[in-house]
Parts: structure tokens; C-alpha cells; sequence
């Protein structure tokens, strides 16, 4: 069965819909801004998505575009501002930031409360601690809401993840252990992956590796989730897992385009109302 991203990202927008449509009638507007230093195609295209999902669900969002130049001083001072907006519930800012400006100081410097994407360290503590006020990284998050609404059983499920990146593979490793699964973590340097992904009923690959799971890398009846994008020969977007080689082994499994992607836009919104609720006590 191959599992898609939209049926996911519909259920989940559904309840977003009724959740800012009580939100609004407290005189509260959900409201993200999108934080863009120059313009880079992925991040363009990220937007336009994400710009249209908070649409769909009634949430407010504006795009603050900066020059690729821009100084450290200027960016932090441009960072704090959107910080101090009382419009503003939640900020997404792009990344890698171009390399002038310095990561390890602006994730202290972006506001927890309102940091919907898990950069600031009290949002990774939160992730890896399960509490629950705090905003895991949407890619992570997408793929615990994949399993939820398909009804994969974790608990007690063995998961290999292939990937442990701070953004997609250790959070995730995080939220399948708070649900009580065994979960092995690969990455570059795993002597020999396949044998944690041929014992595994759920593999996840967040590798950014094209063709790297392979049909014999997957055990007969397992659920293959791919959170890879990542370009072919041919110029086509593909995951990191062998589709063709992959569909009629397992039970289930996301495709590229049209997986894990297309839940992740559903997910920013859905922290941005979690967000607003919280910032309004409620
Ligand atoms: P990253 O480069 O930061 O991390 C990649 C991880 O995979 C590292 O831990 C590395 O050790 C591991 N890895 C790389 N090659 C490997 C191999 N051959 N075998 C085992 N492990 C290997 O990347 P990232 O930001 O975590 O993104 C991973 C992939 O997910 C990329 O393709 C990216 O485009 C995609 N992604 C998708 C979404 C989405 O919404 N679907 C969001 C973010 C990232």
C-alpha cells in the first residue's frame, strides 16, 4: 500500500480549521512569520507551500526577506524584532543560514515560544525531554503523524532510522522511544546499515542518499518511510529508498514527492496554533 502525504495533511489541516476559526472568536489570529535570507530555490519553494497551507487553515503569515549579505549585528537585530511582534506567534526561519551569520548565537537569540521549527536549544531539550509545550522539528513531527493516521503500530516496534541529523533523524529517534519502539540510528559511519533495516518493522530513511535502500534492505511486510528528497540522474526529485524495488516488499510505503513532504507545511501550522494557544494561555 503505498501511503501518501495529503490524506495525512487534509485530516490534520480539518482540525486546524476549526481550532483557529474558536481561536478567532477569542479576538486571537494565528500568525506565522517566515524568515528568508536571500532566496534560495528550495527555500522559495518550501515557502510557497507553506504560505499556502496557513491559508487553507485561516493563519496569517508574511514573509520577512533579507539580503544573502546581510551582517550578523543587522540580522540578530532584525531577529529580536520579529521576536518582540505581539502579532507574531510563531517564526520559521530557513536554513543553513548563509555562512556569515552564526548559528550557535541566533538559536539563542529566536524566542522558544514562538520557535515552531526547533531551533533554539530549549525546543531540542523539550523535543528529546517529550514535553509537550515544546515544538519538535516539523520533518520529525510529520513523520510520527504519518504512522499515526496510517495506524502503525510503534510500540514495541523495532525502527531502524537512517539519518541522525538534529533536524530529522536524532529528534525522530527521540519521538519513536517516548512511544515505546527499539530504535536503531545509522548514519555515515554505521558499518553495515541493511542489517538494522532487514530486522526492522519500520525503516526510516532521512539519509538525503538517492537509491540507498535498496528491496533486499527490507523485510517482507515491513512499513518504508522515506523523508529523503533528493535529485536523479535524470533531474527528477526521488527519496533516498528504491520505490520500485521496495513497493511489493512492504506493507507500506511513502513516495517521493507526494510523502512525507506534503505533511510537513500541515505540521508548521499546526505548531503555530499551538503556539498562539499558548502564548494566550489557553
Ligand atoms: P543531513 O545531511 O544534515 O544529514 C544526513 C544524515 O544521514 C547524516 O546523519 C548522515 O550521517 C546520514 N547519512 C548520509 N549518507 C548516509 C549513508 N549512505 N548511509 C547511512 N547514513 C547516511 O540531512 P538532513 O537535513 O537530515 O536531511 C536528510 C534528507 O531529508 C535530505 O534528503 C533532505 O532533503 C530531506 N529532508 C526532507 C524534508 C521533508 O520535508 N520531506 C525536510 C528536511 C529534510
Amino acid at each position: 500500500m503505498v501511503i501518501k502525504g495529503k490524506p495525512v495533511a487534509d485530516a490534520i489541516t480539518a482540525k486546524l480549521q476549526e481550532e483557529v476559526a474558536a481561536l478567532k472568536e477569542k479576538g486571537i489570529v494565528p500568525k506565522l512569520k517566515i524568515v528568508r535570507v536571500g532566496a534560495r530555490g528550495d527555500d522559495l519553494a518550501y515557502e510557497r507551500g507553506a504560505l499556502s497551507r496557513m491559508k487553507t487553515c485561516g493563519i496569517e503569515a508574511e514573509v520577512l526577506e533579507l539580503d544573502a549579505e546581510i551582517s550578523q549585528e543587522a540580522f540578530v537585530k532584525e531577529l529580536k524584532a520579529v521576536n518582540d511582534d505581539k502579532s507574531v506567534h510563531g517564526i520559521l526561519l530557513f536554513r543553513p543560514l548563509p555562512a556569515q551569520l552564526n548559528m550557535d548565537e541566533i538559536k539563542y537569540v529566536i524566542s522558544a515560544e514562538k520557535d515552531v521549527d526547533c531551533i533554539s536549544p530549549l525546543n531540542v531539550a523539550k523535543t528529546f525531554d517529550g514535553d509537550k509545550t515544546g515544538f519538535p522539528p516539523c520533518t520529525a513531527q510529520a513523520v510520527m503523524e504519518i504512522l499515526h493516521h496510517y495506524e502503525v503500530p510503534v510500540l514495541g516496534s523495532d525502527v531502524t532510522v537512517v539519518g541522525a541529523s538534529l533536524v530529522v533523524g536524532k529528534p525522530l529517534v527521540s519521538l519513536l522511544i517516548q512511544e515505546e519502539a527499539t530504535v536503531s540510528n545509522c548514519h555515515i559511519r554505521t558499518k553495515d546499515t541493511s542489517s538494522y533495516t532487514k530486522k526492522s518493522d519500520i525503516v526510516v530513511s532521512a539519509a538525503g542518499c538517492a537509491g540507498l535502500v535498496k528491496g533486499d534492505w527490507i523485510k517482507e511486510g515491513a512499513v518504508v518511510i522515506d523523508v529523503g528528497i533528493n535529485v536523479d540522474k535524470d533531474g527528477n526529485i526521488c527519496g533516498d529508498v528504491r520505490f520500485d524495488e521496495c513497493e511489493n516488499k512492504a506493507k507500506m510505503i511513502t513516495p517521493v514527492p507526494g510523502g512525507v513532504g506534503s505533511v510537513t507545511t500541515s505540521v508548521l501550522a499546526k505548531h503555530v496554533v499551538q503556539a498562539a494557544k499558548q502564548l494566550n494561555n489557553i
